[in-house]
This record gives structure tokens, C-alpha cells and sequence, in this order.
């Protein structure tokens, strides 16, 4: 899936989990801590594309992602896919074939999920409200970038980096600074498992079983059947899937926020239909 998409997986799922979570088990989130959950949630799911490098030293290439603070990320997913391609090689079996490109590698991994998860909220739950705010900071320049990447690309990584710097000053000020924030890990890990499924989902697959062996191959691709694949920027992701997560992620706001218009549309719908 593309960049949007990604995104969009990632929001609607986050949005959904805290409906669900409001809905069944009458856990209530703040409106700012569902807002911060769903930008980190949108961005951890772009995050294993962060190893799609470009060329740092000409300034040119990579996967949106890669580019959302310019040659500094550009540089930050060269060191990314570098290391993947260290963990591939260093763990590959005889029937792995050789790559001279980490892409779809370790970042595609359900370790590298649960690792970047415990990663953030140990940082947040020993630094607190300022590492929260960096890692809003960070996530909310990968989610613009995926979401609007038109806009980003017409806009500049400067413009992007300055949005997120807007809204990580926002949640600084709001955001009540005596917590520890352990659903930010949580959301960081849930965002990158969304990306795996995506990815699943197109012909390429990704190596979800890792590092458990089978048949002497280490990294196996696995996906869907090439016959039902979505394919990268079709109409099925563009149309389908991404009306799909906005309509998800509308409902679910709606449910949290004004569950009464969601009741008089059901009311409505009985009353057209009987
Ligand atoms: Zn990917």
C-alpha cells in the first residue's frame, strides 16, 4: 500500500481500538489523548518504511516517509536500511537469497514492533511529557507526510517539519505533564503491525514469521494469494480501502464524541426501513 493508505490504516484502527475500548470496557480517553494516540498510531504505521532509503548525499530518492525532515530523515533511513540489511545478512539461512538492499527487511518484522513499542514507552515513562512531545513531534511529521503527500510534496520537508513542530508545541501545552504515557509505545507498535498487515495484503508480502525458521529460509515473504493482492495505487486501495479506514475512522469519532447522532441516523434508517 502507499503512503496514504498506511495512514489512514493506522488512524482508523487507533480510533476504532478507543471506541471500542470507551464502548465495551468504559475505558474514556481525553479528547487530546485520543487526538495524540491517533497521530502517533497514523505515524508508527508508516514507520517500517523508514527503510527505504535515497541518495543522502545528492539529496534525492526515498520513500515519502524518508523524506518528511529532508536529508536529516533521508539520512536517518540510509542507517535504517543499512542495519537491516545487517540483521538479514547476519541471520539468513542457505536458502535466503542475497540481497544487497535491506527494504522489507527487519523494520517489516513483528520483533522490530514490539521492540520500537517498548522503546518509546520506556523513553516516555522515564523522560515523561518532554519525550511524549518529541515522539509527537516525530510521528506527526510521518503521518502528514503520509496522509497529505501531495500536499508535502508541493509543500516541502521545511513546511512539514514545521506543521509537526505546531502540533507538538499544542500537545506540550495541553498535555498534563505528571504520567507516564505507556499506550504511546503501545501505539507506536499497533501502527507497525497495521503496516505489516498492508503490506501483506499486496503482492510483495513480508517476512511476518521471522526469525523462526522454516525450510532453511529465515526471511520467507509471505502474503495473500496473488490473486486477490490488492495492487500498490489501484483503484481497490485508492477507492475501496481508504473510503473504508475514513469511514471507520469517522464512525468511531462520532461514537466517542456524539453518540446521539449516530443513534438518530440508526433511528432513521429503522424508520426508512420499516
Ligand atoms: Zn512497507
Amino acid at each position: 500500500m502507499m503512503g496514504p493508505s498506511h495512514a489512514l490504516s493506522g488512524a482508523a484502527v487507533w480510533l476504532a481500538g478507543s471506541w471500542a475500548l470507551d464502548h465495551f470496557a468504559g475505558y474514556a480517553q481525553s479528547p487530546l489523548a485520543i487526538a495524540v494516540g491517533t497521530t502517533v498510531c497514523a505515524g508508527g504505521a508508516l514507520l517500517p518504511d523508514l527503510d527505504l532509503s535515497g541518495k543522502v548525499t545528492r539529496n534525492q530518492g526515498g520513500a515519502t516517509v524518508a523524506r518528511t525532515f529532508g536529508v536529516f530523515s533521508l539520512f536517518v533511513a540510509e542507517v535504517v536500511e543499512k542495519v537491516s540489511l545487517g540483521v538479514y545478512t547476519a541471520t539468513k539461512l542457505s536458502k535466503d537469497p542475497r540481497r544487497n538492499n535491506g527494504h522489507r527487511t527487519f523494520t517489516h518484522t513483528l520483533p522490530f514492533a514490539a521492540l520500537v513499542g517498548w522503546g518509546t514507552t520506556a523513553l516516555c515513562a522515564g523522560s515523561g511529557k518532554w519525550a511524549v512531545v518529541a515522539v509527537v513531534f516525530f510521528m506527526a511529521g510521518l503521518a502528514l507526510r503520509g496522509l497529505f503527500d501531495e500536499w508535502a510534496e508541493r509543500a516541502g520537508w521545511l513546511i512539514v517539519t514545521l506543521a509537526s513542530g505546531v502540533i507538538a508545541w499544542f500537545t506540550a501545552a495541553n498535555l498534563p505533564g505528571d504520567r507516564g504515557y505507556p499506550m504511546l509505545g503501545f501505539a507506536v507498535g499497533v501502527g507497525c503491525v497495521v503496516h505489516l498487515l498492508g503490506d501483506m495484503i499486496t503482492k510483495n508480502g513480508v517476512p511476518i514469521l521471522w526469525p523462526i525458521p522454516m525450510g532453511r529460509r529465515m526471511w520467507r515473504m509471505i502474503g495473500v494469494p496473488n490473486g486477490i493482492a490488492i495492487k500498490v495505487g489501484g483503484r481497490g486501495e485508492v477507492l475501496v480501502l481508504r473510503t473504508l479506514f475514513t469511514l471507520i475512522a469517522i464512525l468511531s469519532v462520532f461514537g466517542m464524541f456524539a453518540p446521539h447522532v449516530l443513534q438518530r441516523l440508526d433511528l432513521e434508517l429503522w424508520a426508512d426501513g420499516g
